[in-house]
């Protein structure tokens, strides 16, 4: 049995949640072109989709319409984004907008079935097209600019790690690591300006 990684408690509280609205109107941010993240994710999502309903069906869950959309919302969008984004991009459904709780029931599915992330240090998700296993280390590189996250499989730092969680016999639920910085194009822009 997974337990839900979300307390209802700390989020539901709407007052210490960041309400960063610039950050969820993904494609125009500045300077017109899309970044390479941008395009990289928007060529992704069908696939993606298409992939989690057949994941799904394939493990007896249901991919339910709500789950569905917050999955496709994690695809209009390369940079990681909150729950209260989310309920933003989702906008309202029958005249009446997401309530939190939703979202995270629908984000703790998608988490669990491997098809979104969650990133610690943003405390936001963002999806992943992946398809690795849960147990295998994965390094988030968050760009700071343009917002764009790489996540990569690093076989030499798996190793390194698993050698090192065995010899401390420590049982790993989530070997994430989270590394901020610039991206190859951003410093390089930086560096051309
Ligand atoms: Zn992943
Ligand atoms: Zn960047
Ligand atoms: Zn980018």
């Amino acid at each position: 049995m997974a337990e839900s990684m979300f307390g209802t408690g700390g989020h539901a509280s709407g007052g210490a949640q960041k309400h960063d609205h610039d950050r969820a109107h993904h494609h125009h941010d500045g300077d017109g072109e899309p970044c390479r993240h941008a395009r990289e994710r928007a060529a992704e999502a069908g696939e993606a989709l298409a992939r989690a309903e057949a994941i799904c069906k394939e493990r007896r869950q249901r991919l339910t319409p709500i789950r569905r959309s917050v999955l496709a919302a994690l695809y209009d969008t390369h940079k990681p984004v909150g729950a209260y984004e989310i309920i933003d991009i989702l906008g309202p459904q029958d005249g009446k907008t997401h309530a939190p709780i939703t979202i995270y029931r629908a984000l703790d599915f998608l988490i669990e079935q491997g098809f979104v992330h969650r990133l610690a240090s943003r405390n936001a998700f963002i999806a992943c097209p992946h398809g690795h296993g849960p147990q295998d280390l994965v390094a988030f590189l968050i760009c700071d600019d343009c917002g764009g996250v790489d996540e990569r499989c690093a076989p030499p730092l798996s190793q390194a790690l698993v050698q090192m969680l065995a010899a401390e016999q420590f049982k790993p639920r989530h070997p994430v690591l989270e590394i901020s910085g610039l991206c190859g194009h951003c410093s390089g822009k930086r560096e051309s300006a």
